[in-house]
């Protein structure tokens, strides 16, 4: 996998420099917009007439544009922007319980969704997906490309769903089918690594300027992104970050999606989470009845959080002594119970990662809200155009 820092110029191999300060120039525009000429020089290390080389360049492909800014005395400088409304992407979120395809331009503004019961059938789902993207296409002019992120492993080449536990799809293509049916180009990827991708692109600023971070989605399953160096790790054949089956103790309150009563995800999902709620209550409700039941002061539904809260923790711990990352995230519905479990999820890490003798990473909850699967499928569409801009 081709391997490139977009914050210094001074790791760029010689045959691929341009094509790579290319890619800085612009993800500063996106980043820092509105921005100088002479401030991108600075950040990025580069010269001032390789940098107005390239902005001229990106000017003529309509991917940035010029504004003028506020004059400090003299001549009003000349700022750059990023032209976002021209472009527009379609995010496609196949999740366990619904799927949502929306169309939304370079910035993460959604200007049209749709959402459906996500069918156990893979056929059934798949046709109510090209309907909408097709309608999609119709109505929206500028269609850049699809992003498709799913709830399990995708091989990141093919585009290719390769299992996704909870409907035992297998060998999905996926992003084939979709190519086929639209004639768009598809990026398909696992949810937790779109998710932190979205997070890197459309996240808050203090999480697009870490480098290093994990994010850990809790859903029905739990998966982990890893962005190492800025870019999502795959691993050999996407199958890094599968730390939901790590194991980390006996006797969860499920089983993992492969069957294991001893995995991260059998005690920290919402799955986990139920069933210790309906242990206490003997009722059956939804993850986000739970959480709004805690808020209400349940005491049943305070404990089965505090006890996730406490597993996170601990997977969390084991995760920061092996990877050192600079910041976790923590995404998925459970962000929204974050003010009820951040203190039993800090406290238990601080308390098992003492013994590494490591800082303690920050832990954040997703500020992407209930959209960060739709933002990372999105993200997928954006950090492809991005690349894709090769030299001419
Ligand atoms: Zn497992």
């Amino acid at each position: 996998m081709r391997r490139i820092n977009l914050k210094k110029a001074n790791v760029a191999r010689a045959d691929t420099i341009r094509y790579i300060n290319r890619q800085i120039v612009l993800n500063y525009v996106r980043e820092k917009e509105p921005i100088s000429r002479a401030e991108i020089s600075q950040e990025t290390e580069l010269q001032r007439s390789t940098v107005s080389l390239i902005v001229d360049e990106l000017k003529q492909r309509g991917l940035i544009y010029e504004i003028e800014g506020e004059s400090t005395g003299g001549r009003p400088p000349t700022l750059l922007r990023l032209r976002a409304a021209g472009w527009m992407a379609i995010g496609v979120d196949v999740g366990t319980a619904q799927t949502t395809i929306a169309v939304a331009d370079l910035v993460g503004r959604v200007v049209d969704r749709e959402k459906f019961p996500t069918d156990t059938d893979v056929r059934t789902t798949f046709r109510r997906v090209i309907s909408s993207v097709q309608r999609f296409i119709k109505i929206h002019r500028n269609i850049e490309g699809i992003g498709v992120c799913v709830p399990g492993l995708v091989d990141p080449e093919t585009g290719t769903a390769l299992f996704i536990p909870h409907f035992k799809w297998r060998n999905w293509p996926l992003a084939s089918e979709l190519r086929k049916a639209t004639d768009l180009p598809v990026t398909v990827d696992n949810d937790a690594n779109a998710a932190a991708l979205a997070e890197l692109w459309l996240g808050r600023p203090e999480i697009r300027d870490v480098r290093d971070f994990i994010l850990v989605l809790v859903e029905e399953g739990l998966g982990t992104g890893i962005i190492f160096d800025g870019q999502v790790y795959q691993g050999v054949a996407g199958a890094a970050g599968e730390f939901g089956h790590m194991t980390i103790g006996k006797g969860a309150p499920v089983a993992c999606a492969a069957g294991s009563e001893e995995c991260w995800e059998a005690f920290a999902s919402e799955r986990a989470t139920r069933a210790r709620y309906k242990q206490r209550s003997g009722e059956e409700i939804t993850f986000l009845q739970l959480i709004d039941k805690a808020f209400a002061h349940d005491q049943a539904a305070k404990e089965a959080l505090l006890e996730t809260a406490y597993y996170l923790g601990l997977g969390i711990a084991n995760l920061t002594k092996g990877l050192s990352p600079e910041v976790v995230i923590l995404a998925g519905d459970i962000a929204r119970a974050w003010p009820l479990i951040s203190g039993e999820l800090r406290s238990t890490l601080a308390a098992n990662t003492i013994c590494s003798g490591l800082p303690l990473a920050p832990v954040f909850a997703s500020t992407l809200g209930e959209d960060t699967r739709l933002m990372g499928a999105l993200s997928l569409v954006l950090a492809s155009k991005f690349a894709s801009v090769v030299p001419a």
